[in-house]
């Protein structure tokens, strides 16, 4: 991995472990925010609209197969709301990609923590990291896209239905 990638790997994990407030500070603080790997895509719309509701913030939430979207709505034009989708199912299709890449080489992937643009997750078997940027300025890094995992049989993808 290079230096400069590892620096932000480490820095991404550390503010994660010391602010775990979840998808709906994430929300607050970014003003969008997608469902996190694995999650009930209903079940996770359905808290983010409780939580929401509570606070009195406005806010709205779509889905797109297994994967849901919420944002903060604020006074934009249906084009820049769009526009948000857009990127963030791009994001969603980025790292389903690197997971199945690093599948190729058997890691399993415990699920992604999010910073902004950047995403971080490792290898449930080996701790092997994977550290991507899906903005414009692509960038994905990390032994679970190079090095195989060890003693995990790589899975062959073409099988999985
Ligand atoms: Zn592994």
């Amino acid at each position: 991995m290079l230096a400069a990638n590892e620096e932000r790997f480490w820095r991404i994990q550390r503010e994660y472990l010391q602010r775990p407030e979840g998808d709906y500070a994430e929300l607050l603080r970014r003003g969008e925010v997608s469902s996190p790997d694995g999650a009930d895509p209903e079940a996770w719309r359905a808290e983010i609209r409780r939580k929401a509701r509570q606070d009195k913030v406005s806010v709205s939430t779509s889905r797109a197969g297994d994967r849901a979207f919420a944002m903060v709505n604020k006074p934009i034009g249906r084009e820049q709301e769009l526009e948000v989708i857009a990127r963030e199912f791009r994001r969603y299709q980025a790292l389903r990609e690197l997971r199945n890449r690093s599948a190729l080489l058997g890691h399993e992937l415990v699920g992604w923590i999010r910073h902004d643009v950047e995403s971080i997750s490792l290898c449930g078997h080996c701790g092997a990291r994977l550290y991507a940027r899906t903005d414009s300025e692509r960038i994905e890094d990390g032994e679970a896209l190079t090095e195989p995992c060890p003693g995990h049989e790589p899975v062959d993808l073409t099988r999985v239905p």
